[in-house]
C-alpha cells in the first residue's frame, strides 16, 4: 500500500468516527456552526475564529493554539450551501482531527521549501480525503440509496469533485461488503436472508444468488 493509500484510509476511519463524535450523522447538511461548536465542547479544537483576512486561502489549523482561522463569510457560505465553502470547513477539522501539526493553509504558499515538502502535500491529501468523507459520511448511506455522482452531489451539497470521489470509494466498500459475506457459511447467508425477509434492515449488502 502506497503512504497516499495508507494516509487515505487513515483519514476515512478518522472521518467516520468524527462525523459520529460531533452529531454529524442526523442530518444530510447538518449545520457547521453547530458541528463547530461541537468540536469545540468536545476538546477537539480550542476554538474557531472568523477573520477579514487570511494570509492565504479560507480557512488555516493552528496546532500551537488549536484553533481554526476562517475567512469571514466561509461558514456563512457553507451553512447557505456554497459546496466549496462546506468543504473548508470540514478540511480544517480534518488537520485537527489529525492531528497535524504546524499552521496549515487551506491553499499552501508558504516557503518554498514547505510548500513543496512532501509531508505537507501528504497532510493536505488526507484533510481532502477527510472532508470527503465527512460531507457523504458512510454512516448515512444506506444499502439502498443510491451512490450515483449526481445524486450524491444533490443530496449532500458537494461539488462534483467529492461526490465522484466518495460514489467510487462507497462503491468499494459496498463491493468489499459483499465479497466478505459471499464466504460465509449457507447457514448464515439464508439466516439473514430470512431475517431481511421478516423486514428486518440488514448494514450488509446480501449475495445475489
Ligand atoms: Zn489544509
Amino acid at each position: 500500500m502506497s503512504s497516499d493509500e495508507r494516509r487515505k484510509q487513515n483519514a476515512l476511519g478518522v472521518a467516520t468516527d468524527t462525523v459520529r463524535r460531533l452529531g454529524a450523522t442526523q442530518v444530510d447538511k447538518p449545520c457547521l456552526r453547530h458541528v463547530l461548536d461541537r468540536a469545540k465542547a468536545i476538546g477537539l479544537i480550542n476554538d474557531w475564529v472568523e477573520v477579514d483576512e487570511l494570509c492565504e486561502g479560507d480557512g488555516e489549523w493552528d496546532s500551537a493554539t488549536k484553533t481554526i482561522f476562517y475567512r469571514r463569510g466561509v461558514v456563512d457560505g457553507a451553512n447557505r450551501g456554497n459546496p466549496y465553502n462546506r468543504f473548508t470547513v470540514w478540511h480544517e477539522i480534518g488537520h485537527a482531527a489529525l492531528g497535524h501539526e504546524g499552521r496549515r493553509n487551506r491553499s499552501f504558499s508558504k516557503t518554498l521549501a514547505e510548500r513543496f515538502s512532501a509531508s505537507v502535500k501528504l497532510d493536505e491529501r488526507e484533510a481532502d480525503y477527510f472532508a470527503a468523507a465527512c460531507l457523504i459520511p458512510s454512516d448515512r448511506i444506506g444499502l439502498n440509496d443510491s451512490i450515483m455522482p449526481n445524486e450524491l452531489k444533490r443530496r449532500f451539497g458537494t461539488s462534483n469533485t467529492t461526490a465522484e470521489i466518495r460514489g467510487r470509494e462507497l462503491e468499494r466498500a459496498r463491493n468489499t461488503a459483499s465479497g466478505t459475506l459471499r464466504k460465509l457459511p449457507e447457514n448464515t447467508i439464508d439466516f439473514l436472508k430470512e431475517a431481511e425477509a421478516r423486514g428486518i434492515k440488514l448494514t450488509a449488502k446480501l449475495p445475489s444468488e
